[in-house]
């Protein structure tokens, strides 16, 4: 069966690791491939304050876009405040920046942020929830704000479509063979190392994956349910993720010394 990988890169803003930026840039280029990049259109998140303030970026994010990139709303300033994972639709933290606000709230902000890319010249077409944390308002709000009508995010094996969207999955964290699907390779440049770097390249050039890399312009989108196959999967995904968070919860209770000692250390 056909396996396909998508490639994006999170939290692009004026004042990102520039260095690193510049190197995956020239290894995606080298190799023709097109990402999506999920921008962050008014930076307040000191975690993604690396370099100082870069007036060019704007300009560079039109080129991306003239390139072929796709251009991805990555929220509105990136910051969070805290909620109850149990109220998110993809509960990987216990923070967002829109769950829990009132729909007016996130309307807003979505507003707000549609306007600072139209400014730019720049019209994102795709919607990526800082740290995946959304609700079902923020999806209303979505709709009702801005023409964006894909999300990147969800645990399924194919592109499916729910609450008005379609949805591309976002699974991986790092080029990994699957047997057959739809699979988005969510990487942090600021936070990678340059060593990471080269590896990615490595991976990316490898006859495994090369030729299966597409772009969102590849996508065929299609109103189609999640299957039985996604749910399961996603099932499973999502035991994985609690079985992890536990053996962290149990590390951090015992201390590295201990910890090491056990044979299933190695997993977390
Ligand atoms: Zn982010």
């Amino acid at each position: 069966m056909n396996t396909q990988y998508l490639i994006r890169l999170d939290d692009a803003c004026p004042t990102m690791d520039a260095v690193k930026w510049d190197a995956l840039e020239s290894v995606l280029d080298e190799s023709g491939i097109k990402p999506l990049v999920a921008v962050v259109p008014d930076n307040k998140d000191s975690m993604l304050e690396i370099d100082g303030y870069d007036p060019a970026f704007w300009g560079r994010v039109l080129d991306w876009q003239k390139k072929g990139w796709t251009i991805a709303m990555h929220g509105f300033q990136h910051l969070f405040h805290p909620i109850e994972r149990k109220r998110l639709l993809m509960p990987f933290y216990d923070h967002s920046e829109f769950a829990g606000l009132s729909e007016q709230e996130q309307a807003k902000k979505i507003r707000n942020s549609w306007q600072l890319f139209l400014d730019r010249g720049i019209e994102p077409t795709v919607w990526i929830a800082p740290a995946h944390c959304f609700d079902l308002g923020t999806l209303r709000a979505l709709r009702a704000e801005t023409p964006i009508r894909i999300v990147n995010d969800g645990i399924a094996c194919k592109q499916f479509y729910e609450h008005g969207l379609y949805w591309i999955p976002q699974q991986l964290w790092a080029l990994s063979r699957k047997p057959f699907g739809l699979w988005t390779v969510c990487l942090h440049p600021n936070s990678m190392t340059m060593k990471q770097i080269e590896a990615f390249r490595d991976k990316l050039t490898s006859d495994i994956f090369r030729s299966r890399i597409i772009s969102m312009g590849d996508v065929y989108l299609r109103k189609r349910k999640r299957s039985l196959l996604d749910r399961a999967y996603s099932v499973w995904f999502w035991q994985r993720d609690g079985i992890f968070r536990a053996l962290y919860l149990l590390r951090n209770r015992l201390g590295a010394s201990v910890w090491e000692k056990l044979p299933f250390c190695s997993l977390v």
